[in-house]
């Protein structure tokens, strides 16, 4: 579960870009996190993902206090979230498989099992075919597959996504859509979504909040893009 409880997070130049946020996510569940450009929603993400810590207020990730966590305890945190931005993030001279892989070998799982869960993982975001190709070998959406892959390879019990299919077309975000939901459901994982994307928000209906100027002004169970660029 996340939580959020009065939250407040401003920065050293003094613009205030969380204000007094009051949030509760159940496991399993699909959130969008919509607004315009500055109302905050990075902001949101870099506080769950332990990035910044609120001036304010608790931010609670699956019991973990994440504000207050000791700066050494945050890369330990952060195994249990998995993240995906717009812009890939694959290692190029890597493999697709390697780079699955050496996301689980950094933390210490073992060899065998990395093996049959990096075959899962591939088979789950359709890129069996691709494991030995290398990132530039692949099309945007197949690299964001790639990337989702990786972000979920240790069964994160979240996984945020900041503007996933920021850098794609309309048919493979759709793609990168229709994923998201398949890890919601078959793996269980609470997905929180950051987008701009109007044409996803509207045509996948998902609980849906609306950030303006720090605040939260709506949160509607099947949300749908009412305004914004
Ligand atoms: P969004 O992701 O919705 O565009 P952000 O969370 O990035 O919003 O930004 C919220 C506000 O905080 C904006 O006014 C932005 O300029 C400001 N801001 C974001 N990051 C910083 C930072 N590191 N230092 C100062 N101001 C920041
Ligand atoms: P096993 O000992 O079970 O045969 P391998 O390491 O040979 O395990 O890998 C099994 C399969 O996993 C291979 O057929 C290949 O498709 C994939 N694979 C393993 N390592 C890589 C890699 N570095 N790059 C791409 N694919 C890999």
């Amino acid at each position: 579960m996340i939580q959020l409880e009065n939250v407040s997070k401003s920065y050293k130049n003094g613009v205030h870009a969380l204000r007094n946020i009051n949030l509760t996510i159940e496991d399993g569940e699909f959130v969008y996190i919509i607004g315009p450009t500055g109302s905050g929603k990075s902001t949101l993400i870099k506080l769950l993902d332990g990035e910044e810590i609120p001036d304010e207020g608790d931010v609670i990730v699956n019991d973990v206090n994440v504000g207050k966590l000791k700066h050494s305890k945050v890369p330990y945190y952060r195994r249990n979230i998995g993240v995906v931005f717009q812009d890939f993030r694959l290692l190029p001279a890597l493999t697709i498989f390697e780079n699955i892989s050496f996301a689980l070998e950094v933390i210490g799982m073992d060899k065998r099992d990395i093996r049959r869960r990096v075959r899962e993982v591939l088979e789950l975001v359709s890129l069996s075919d691709k494991a030995r190709a290398f990132p530039n070998q692949l099309s945007g959406g197949q690299q964001q597959r790639a990337t989702i892959g990786r972000a979920i390879a240790n069964h994160p019990k979240v996984l945020i996504a900041d503007e996933p299919t920021g850098n794609l077309d309309p048919e493979m975000s759709k793609e990168i859509m229709e994923l998201l939901e398949k890890i919601n459901t078959v793996e269980q994982t609470t997905v929180v979504m950051v987008t701009h994307d109007s044409t996803l928000v509207n045509d996948f209906k998902k609980r849906t909040i609306s950030l303006e100027e720090g605040y939260i002004v709506a949160d509607m169970m099947k949300g749908g893009y009412l305004k914004y660029d």
